[in-house]
């Protein structure tokens, strides 16, 4: 008797193609908003976030170029202003999870509709979770508000994705999809998009990092992304919790899921036969959690926690947090389980 269920996900508009970038005042109209406000990191995706305020035209009024990874509360409440000063009707996030998880912020405070051109892989476009950091402890929630109504999606944007971010975001978006295979909210829907995002990444992520000018590569890994992003909205499992609280004491996302995550499959493959074959399956290897740290070896990514700054000592803290959440599936987590997991990628 398969387990039960509740598939809720809401439908969003998600236009995919080479050059899409170029509709983007079209999808600002569609949803009739006026002022739009543009969301983007400092650097290379204010230049990015420049462009689109451009190609929006009279529908834009402005550009908030102050992302950053994990939202920090400060930054949260200067894009909420920024909004407000702007009398914005609607954001438009482009970049990466940084970029994204400022305006759903933005988003969860003011009710703004947001349009989201991803960048990197990480899938936060396709959820309704925000996320917000203060001090060592980062916050998440969900809330339909923030799910971006529209994704536009243009491989061009991503030619010059360096292959660390290409390879790290690629990495967070496949433990969605891993962790999507076990936990115990998954749907017959979630999981079919967990295992045709993972039979995309695979052969395609290492292509990107070989060549990053290889288009349908590129291509292939955002569609990918958005299936993952899918995935994630049905619910996390041991994978998600732990980075999670690796993540609030600032070792850097993306590259941590990474690191642990042949870990955790490991630990959680031992006594789940059933996710142990579609993720061999999907990935077409035997030994699943083996073709992800093989994956994770062959990426210019830092490789254990120790080289992303986790200090040793804080593994029992980390492995306590996770012990306390009472995770059931695929199999029950002690402290010591937890602590052997970190020790190991460590
Ligand atoms: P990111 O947005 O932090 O980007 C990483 C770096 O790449 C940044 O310096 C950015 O400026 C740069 N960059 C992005 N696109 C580029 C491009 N096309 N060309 C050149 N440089 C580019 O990376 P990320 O991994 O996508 O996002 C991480 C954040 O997203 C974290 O805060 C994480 O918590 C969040 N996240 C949230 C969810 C969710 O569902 N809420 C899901 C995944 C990740």
């Amino acid at each position: 008797m398969p387990g039960a269920f509740t598939h809720d996900v809401p439908s969003q508009r998600v236009v995919f193609a080479l050059g899409a970038v170029a509709r983007i005042g079209d999808e600002v109209a569609h949803l009739k908003i006026e002022r739009a406000l543009v969301i983007a990191t400092p650097g290379s995706g204010a230049r990015l976030g420049a462009r689109i305020v451009e190609l929006i035209g009279k529908r834009a009024v402005g550009l908030h170029a102050e992302a950053v990874m994990h939202v920090p509360r400060a930054v949260a409440e200067g894009g909420v202003a920024a909004a407000l000063q702007a009398n914005a009707d609607g954001l438009v996030a482009v970049g990466g999870g940084s970029a994204i998880g400022l305006a759903k912020a933005i988003a969860r405070d003011t009710g703004l509709p947001i349009i989201a051109v991803p960048t990197t892989y990480s899938g936060s476009e396709g959820t309704p979770i925000w996320g917000q950091s203060e001090g060592d402890r980062k916050q998440t929630g969900r809330d339909w508000k923030v799910l971006p109504r529209t994704i536009v999606y243009d491989p061009d944007l991503t030619m010059k994705l360096p292959a660390a971010v290409s390879a790290a975001s690629g990495m967070n978006a496949i433990a969605h999809c891993v962790e999507g295979i076990w936990v115990p909210e998954r749907t017959p829907v979630s999981m079919a998009l967990a295992m045709e995002a993972l039979r995309r990444f695979g052969p395609h992520l290492p292509r990107v990092i070989a060549d990053g000018s290889d288009a349908e590569a590129r291509g292939e890994c955002l569609i990918a992304a958005w299936l993952a992003g899918t995935v994630l909205t049905t619910g996390t499992g041991l994978h998600h919790k732990l980075a999670h609280a690796l993540g609030g004491l600032g070792l850097p996302h993306a590259e941590t899921h990474a690191i642990i995550l042949p870990h955790v499959t490991r630990f959680n493959l031992a006594t789940a036969p059933e996710a142990n074959e579609r993720l061999g399956d999907a990935l077409k290897a035997k030994d699943p959690a083996d073709a992800l740290l093989a994956m994770v070896r062959s990426f210019p990514i830092p490789q254990r926690l120790r080289d992303v700054g986790l200090d040793e000592a804080k593994i029992p803290d980390v492995a306590r947090q996770a012990a306390a959440l009472g995770i059931k599936e695929p199999r029950p987590v002690t402290i010591e389980d937890a602590t052997e997991i970190l020790r190991r990628a460590y």
